[in-house]
């Protein structure tokens, strides 16, 4: 029985950054987070995809245990195209065409239905709705969204952001979906919704963590080689879940180190296209990364 639960997209992505371009890549917030939550816990997936989606995608994911007994399957996937610029923090999108998830109504498999952890990946918040009302008694929600679903549909994604305890935003959602450019004022938005944490991501900058009586900020990890930041938030946002579910222990000080875990992942997802680096790293790598992130914060 997985103990955490990630619904999310599997994705097929061609993306274009200065330092190369591909098509048909393996993507998806579902991807990159159930893959880095799989270095500490046991994932089970929501999700769907279409017949064109590639076996060996889906083959990578088994081969890390994560349980795919949640992935429905319809006529054809969802495809993002994206491109970045030097300034590799933002992504532009160049296309989004839903497909599949349009017809998407997921129903959890019963053995999904008691888990304890919950990470609300990026996807349409009325199916995030959905997936939330389904779970028995978790004890942590964890929810992620992006600027496509800020425009598109911010009734229901502020909906659901009622209905969880710990928000993912990176910075320029954080703004444009509390109307401020403040992130101080945006997380006090956020947390007077319901939320006992929010974390503001900042891409290659860091993140921080607002609780309500306390504030954590984390640094980046100075990389030498980015070739390809997508998945970093999903990446990062899986690390942090997946260190909290193996430790089960939700306090705020646990929450910091999840913080740096999920900065170790992001940042070798960074080093390479796709899941391309993830796939060669282990625990080993991850604990090593994270010693390094433990001594630039001393001072
Ligand atoms: P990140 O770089 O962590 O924000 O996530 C990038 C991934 O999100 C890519 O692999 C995309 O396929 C996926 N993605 C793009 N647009 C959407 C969307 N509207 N909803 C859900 N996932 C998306």
């Amino acid at each position: 029985m997985p103990n955490l639960l990630i619904a999310g997209t599997l994705n097929l992505d061609d993306v274009e950054t200065p330092f190369g371009k591909v098509q048909g890549i393996m993507g998806g917030s579902a991807s990159f987070a159930s893959y880095a939550a799989s270095f500490f816990a046991k994932p089970g997936v929501v999700s769907v995809i279409g017949r064109d989606y590639p076996k060996e995608y889906l083959a990578l994911l088994e081969q890390r245990g994560i349980d795919l007994s949640g992935v429905e399957v319809r006529e054809k996937s969802f495809r993002w195209a994206g491109s970045y610029e030097y300034d590799m923090n933002e992504a532009k999108t160049l296309r989004t065409e839903l497909n599949c998830l349009t017809e998407f109504d997921p129903k959890l498999p019963k053995q999904y239905r008691d888990a304890t952890y919950v990470f609300l990946a990026n996807i349409d918040p009325e199916l995030q709705l959905k997936v939330v009302q389904q779970v028995r008694k978790p004890k942590l929600i964890v929810m992620d969204t992006m600027n496509f679903w800020i425009e598109h549909k911010k009734d229901a994604l502020l909906e659901a952001i009622k209905r969880i305890d710990v928000l993912v935003l990176n910075d320029g959602e954080a703004r444009q979906l509390f109307g401020t450019p403040n992130l101080v004022k945006a997380a006090q938005a956020a947390l007077k919704l319901g939320p006992k944490a929010v974390i503001i991501k900042k891409g290659e900058h860091g993140a921080l963590l607002f609780t309500d009586g306390t504030h954590f900020s984390a640094g980046a990890y100075p990389l030498e080689t980015i070739k390809d930041p997508t998945g970093c938030g999903d990446a990062f946002a899986g690390g942090f879940i997946g260190w909290l579910a193996k430790t089960d222990d939700i306090s705020e000080r646990n929450m910091r180190k999840a913080i740096i875990y999920g900065s170790a992942i992001a940042s070798f997802n960074a080093e390479d296209f796709s899941l391309n680096r993830l796939k060669q790293i282990t625990e080993k790598d991850i604990e090593k990364r994270f010693g390094e992130f433990k001594e630039m914060g001393e001072f």
